[in-house]
């Protein structure tokens, strides 16, 4: 560090990584073709046993996420499902068990047996029991809580008496829209409290007045699209914040000038994709508008004498067209959500996606199975969960609907590394989302 006296600790941070990150590069692109394409694989295997020994069993070091253990459950089982597997019928039958403990008896789901509801580990509690699926794991969901959590001001709160923040929102919006309980009591209010944490850099912040960050930008921005109110942010400032905190190393970072994290791959990537659907959908709703207002022939005729007319007012007739644009928008938002992830064109990714996951897997892969934040780091399962996530995200980042498998050249290495798709908006396995709102479409 004598050599580096002038720099801040975030520049030598920043530096260290640098060299450790260029470094495995080089090495990597220095290696024999062989080498390359064994160095790239997902090694399902080794993935699979880290993360099944952790559900099975979890060592002492793991005291201090006593008040986690839901979320515990859904990174290991999600992890598992994005590799396309599933758990036996004990661990099945353990795990909905074990949440059953941690719900309360008014609902909600508290970090371990007898531990105070929170909405976080609710969260973590549902979303585990849809990636399990069936009758037993979500019949076993107490569908009263949330209303508890909402604050008059519109946001909600973390659990009684709790912090009120984006987080908070986007874990009752996600559970309530899963559970198909969404109504206008609980998202009254809410889109003009997300509104206002939406900051100069167009990124989303934690409160009104925080700095901008990719888990509350990912929050607010599903957040936003569950309750049909999304075309309210600043759309365009939001993409060009998230498209700039891809940085050299082509990881993200999770906030400006900080350093590069594999957990942000999906934070930042989901909605990048989020997004560029959006924008695809936006277009799609233009040339149909386009269409159907191309002028007739009679039209032409009709006000043939509207060019020389000094009271005809051009401007008001573009305002009612872009005012009749918006709301076709804000109609085709909210009849059609689902057809965002539907009905989409195949898409260059906004964001570098090949390199993206690259940085995942040469730098936060962990060869023994899990993955790590940046070399150097420990792997732990909630990265694992979370570079898994955004794997998938970037692999599918280019399809063109739900239904399209990725393309060889979408997918870095063999086809092998291909991950199942995920729900952007919940982060649930596509088919087990699917199987959950038909299940609780039919228990109204
Ligand atoms: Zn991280």
């Amino acid at each position: 560090m004598e050599d580096l006296p002038s720099m801040t600790v975030s520049q030598r941070d920043q530096f260290l990584v640098l060299n450790d990150v260029f470094r495995i590069y080089s090495d990597f692109d220095a290696s024999d073709i062989a080498t390359q394409i064994f160095t790239v694989e997902i090694q399902r295997d080794k993935q699979l046993d880290y993360l099944m020994n952790g559900l099975r069993h979890l060592g002492p070091s793991f005291s201090s996420l006593d008040a986690n253990r839901p979320w515990i459950c859904y990174w290991i089982l999600h992890s598992i499902a994005l590799l396309g597997e599933s758990v036996d019928d004990e661990l099945e039958n353990n795990t909905i068990d074990f949440l059953g403990r941690c719900q309360g008896s008014d609902g909600g789901y508290g970090g371990g047996p007898g531990q105070l509801a929170h909405l976080a580990t609710s969260y973590a509690a549902v979303n585990t029991l849809v990636t399990l699926g069936g009758d037993k794991a979500l019949s076993s969901i107490n569908r009263c809580f949330l209303r508890r959590m909402k604050d008059p001001d519109g946001g909600f709160r973390v659990h009684d008496m709790g912090e009120m923040d984006v987080r908070a929102c986007y874990l009752a919006i996600s559970i309530a829209s899963i559970l198909n309980i969404l109504d206008d009591e609980l998202t009254q209010g809410l889109g003009d409290y997300i509104l206002s944490c939406q900051t100069y850099e167009g990124g989303i912040g934690g409160e009104p007045g925080s700095e901008a960050h990719a888990g509350n930008t990912y929050c607010g921005l599903a957040t936003m699209a569950l309750i049909t109110e999304v075309d309210r942010l600043n759309l365009d400032s939001l993409m060009n914040w998230i498209v700039h905190q891809q940085g050299v190393e082509r990881g993200f970072q999770g906030r400006t000038n900080k350093l590069v994290d594999g957990c942000y791959t999906f934070w930042q990537a989901a909605p990048c994709v989020l997004l560029q659907r959006l924008y695809s959908a936006h277009d799609l709703v233009l040339q149909g508008s386009l269409h159907m207002s191309q002028p007739r022939d009679e039209d032409h005729e009709e006000h043939a004498h509207d060019e020389d007319d000094p009271e005809s007012d051009d401007d008001d007739s573009d305002e009612d067209s872009n005012e009749g644009l918006l709301l076709t928008f804000s109609y085709h938002l909210q009849l059609n959500l689902v057809a965002l992830f539907e009905d989409c064109r195949r898409v260059q990714p906004v964001f570098d996606s090949l390199n993206l996951q690259r940085y995942v897997i040469l730098c936060s892969m962990v060869p023994e199975g899990g993955f790590r934040d940046k070399p150097g780091r420990p792997r732990d399962f909630y990265h694992t969960c979370y570079c898994l996530s955004g794997l998938s995200v970037a692999q599918h980042a280019w399809s063109k609907d739900k239904d399209t498998p990725p393309l060889n050249s979408d997918i870095l290495g063999s086809y092998a590394n291909h991950l199942e798709q995920v729900h952007l908006l919940h982060n649930v396995v596509m088919d087990r989302y699917n199987k959950a709102i038909e299940f609780f479409h039919r228990a109204v």
